[in-house]
């Protein structure tokens, strides 16, 4: 079936185009034609004047619509993630796992495999933060569950079969060859919860760390003569940094230093969501109450334990925060995090031969609908 988006505004790698229709076929972008060439036969989609541009890409989701991953590593549980975080324009995102010991990210991995076998739309891999983390850079991970890395980790962190793997893994806990071998075993190896020094962090870069998590947040800040894992971040010119863009885990000052030294190209906006996003604000993590406020969520102790705020909400505060234009912040929000995963010739872009992931804006830059694969998953 051949469809046209049809009386809007089109963003596309070259620019935003008005007076265009984009024709898409069998879930994948097809053209951008005139606005008299579609063909008779295309059923139209009317954008009523919005903006689409391409969905967004998350790598950094614990979980939505009232729906924990690590509570709930199954299809169905997936399915309510992925749908919770479509009403807010992402159309494709990483389930992200809290530290827990190798049989329940065996058990988390087997839901992830099954949910993309089974076409569960915005499901593209997994991303296991922890267990080898940091304690003194914990955040809300249970120390309980860090266990030293060995070669049945690397065994079980590289066992899925469908989608992208990241691990997120702390310098200072582990050795450059735990991150060698997991690289060579097809994983994408960040860095985060990390106490490490500048050193051991361009050490994991140089054994093929490919990113760093949530950056500021849980790792070693940069002094002036230590300049930590937060100065290896902004320092490196190679590497992704994702980095939560609710206004609260990072000050909106940080986030502009951020950008200043990486540009455009390496910054991944994340929401680190949790259950609230789209759900309820109240939830339990790994026994612990949680609660919610001015879209952060909080442990019982008030530990910063992931974010409640939304990535349609998040890329609004990148224009506002960073002053940059709707292009570079869903860039922010979509392309950087495909370039990230390797899978820059699949999403990220509206561009021929790209899969159908589509966000429509309105004047407000508010969520109006948003397609995956060309099929509406927000009516
Ligand atoms: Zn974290």
């Amino acid at each position: 079936m051949l469809t046209a988006y049809v009386h809007g505004r089109i963003l596309t790698p070259e620019g935003i185009f008005s007076g265009r229709a984009l024709l898409c076929e069998k879930g994948r972008i097809s053209a951008l034609v005139a606005a008299d060439s579609v063909p008779a036969n295309a059923t139209l989609v009317d954008l009523k004047g919005g903006t689409l541009v391409p969905g967004f890409i998350d790598v950094q989701v614990n979980g939505g619509g009232s729906v924990l991953f690590n509570d709930s590593p199954t299809v169905d549980g997936l399915a309510a993630i992925a749908r919770a975080h479509a009403r807010f324009g992402t159309t494709a995102l990483m389930p992200t796992l809290i530290s827990t010991d190798l049989a329940g990210i065996a058990k988390a991995i087997a839901a992830v495999d099954a949910a993309i076998a089974s076409g569960v739309p915005g499901i593209i891999g997994i991303h296991i933060e922890g267990p080898y983390l940091s304690p003194k850079r914990r955040g809300i991970h249970n120390p309980t569950e860090f266990p030293k890395f060995d070669a049945a980790a690397t065994k079980v962190l590289s066992s899925l079969k469908n989608g992208k793997t990241i691990v997120t893994m702390a310098p200072d806990v582990t050795t450059p060859d735990d991150v060698r071998a997991l690289v060579d075993a097809g994983v994408i190896v960040c860095i985060g919860h990390s106490d490490a020094t500048y050193d051991q962090a361009k050490a994991a870069l140089k054994a093929g760390a490919r990113g760093f998590t949530h950056l500021y947040n849980a790792m070693s800040p940069l002094n002036h003569r230590a300049p930590g894992v937060v100065g290896a971040a902004l320092d490196d010119q190679a590497s992704w940094c994702g980095i939560i863009g609710d206004g609260h885990h990072v000050a909106p000052a940080a986030l502009r230093i951020a950008y200043a030294c990486r540009g455009p190209e390496k910054l991944m906006l994340v929401t680190d969501a949790m259950p609230p996003v789209g759900g309820e604000p109240n939830f339990v993590l790994q026994g612990r109450p949680m609660h919610t406020e001015n879209g952060c969520c909080y442990g019982p102790d008030g530990t910063l334990a992931g974010s409640a705020t939304d990535m349609a909400t998040i890329v609004k505060n990148a224009v506002a925060f960073l002053g940059i234009d709707l292009p570079t912040a869903v860039k922010l929000a979509s392309a950087n995090a495909a370039a990230f995963l390797g899978l820059e010739q699949e999403i990220g872009a509206i561009a021929s031969g790209a899969r159908a992931d589509f966000v429509l804006l309105d004047e407000h830059l508010d969520v109006a609908r948003t397609f995956i694969a060309g099929t509406p998953v927000v009516p």
